[in-house]
């Protein structure tokens, strides 16, 4: 595997290109805490598909710019989301308006609506600056599977078949090269995040990406993951994922508050992962499933901001 880095340290600018098999790459940006996502480039004969864009203007510029210096300018053909979160979208509109966009159906919606676009509230510090970026939604959209080639190199697209970490979640599945783009099914050193999804979907789905049997997997956040390490992994997760339900089947009982059930948890091994606020987020959406009451979003982010004591740590 080899990398070019144009920075470093543990800041988005310190994102390094990583070529994991031959063409195809993982863009990893450090340090894997809010809005900042990875992403990937699959290139072949007939040009390079890519995985996700950026938060912002200036971090999708730099990763477009990467892959195009690895892939002699290979034209940008496809380009797929793997949900609808601004971190891995709100850069779409800096392809080239030929590349054809590619993403889940409830994806598409989801993106259609999201009001944080157009302006990010100032629950992040500092309050993350897009840059010149407009909303681009994908044209051709799946519901379960799809799956795409440039020349012979084949990548799939699969859906898991329930809400996860949102309700339109994609992996993109290299089964020649055993390589997964995970999107954020997985976060890898920093804490999950499913308030838009489902916690005992997202538990659902670990076993299901754990039978890819990938040898290199791409997390939506964070360092990227060996074959041999997945295991560790994804029970990390679940653990986490089982913590989250478990306080809220008891703060239920006990009648608290999602916050209070929050500010009464003992995170454990947890409690030192950045963005431990997504705690107030996750058990919103663990109790308006169990109660089937509706998911409150902005309720849910601001107790995550008291859960914090203040606004959640970001980056420009
Ligand atoms: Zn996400």
């Amino acid at each position: 595997m080899t990398s070019t880095h144009d920075g470093a340290g543990s800041a988005p600018e310190a994102a390094a290109l990583h070529e994991i098999v031959e063409g195809v790459f993982a863009w990893v940006q450090p340090d894997g805490t809010w809005w900042i996502n990875n992403a990937g480039a699959v290139n072949g004969l007939d040009g390079t598909i890519v995985v996700d864009t950026c938060a912002t203007e200036q971090r999708t510029r730099r990763f477009l710019a990467a892959v195009g210096a690895a892939t002699g300018d290979a034209p940008l053909t496809m380009a797929v989301n793997t949900h609808l979160h601004g971190d891995h979208t709100y850069g779409n509109s800096l392809l080239p308006s030929t590349t054809v966009l590619i993403g889940h159906e409830a994806m598409r919606e989801g993106l259609l609506v999201d009001p944080i676009i157009d302006g990010c509230p100032p629950v992040w510090q500092p309050v993350p600056d897009w840059g010149r970026v407009t909303r681009r939604v994908p044209s051709v959209v799946l519901r379960s599977d799809l799956t795409l080639f440039t020349g012979s190199r084949r990548v799939d697209l699969l859906h898991p078949g329930h809400p996860a970490h949102t309700t339109g979640d994609v992996v993109a599945w290299l089964p020649e090269e055993r390589v997964l783009f995970t999107g954020d099914l997985i976060f890898h050193g920093v804490t999950p995040l499913v308030f838009m999804g489902s916690v005992e979907g997202a538990i659902a789905s670990l076993g299901w990406l754990a039978d890819f049997g990938a040898d290199h997997v791409v997390p939506g956040h964070g360092p990227l993951i060996a074959g041999a390490e997945l295991p560790g992994v994804l029970a990390g997760m679940e653990r986490y994922l089982q913590l989250v339900l478990r306080t809220a089947q008891a703060g239920l009982a006990e009648g608290l508050t999602p916050l209070e059930a929050a500010q009464r948890c003992d995170l454990g091994e947890f409690a030192g992962m950045p963005d431990a606020e997504r705690l107030a987020l996750n058990l919103h959406r663990a109790y308006a499933d169990a109660t089937g009451t509706p998911f409150d979003l902005l309720e849910a982010i601001g107790d995550a901001v008291r859960y914090n004591g203040g606004p959640m740590a970001s980056a420009v």
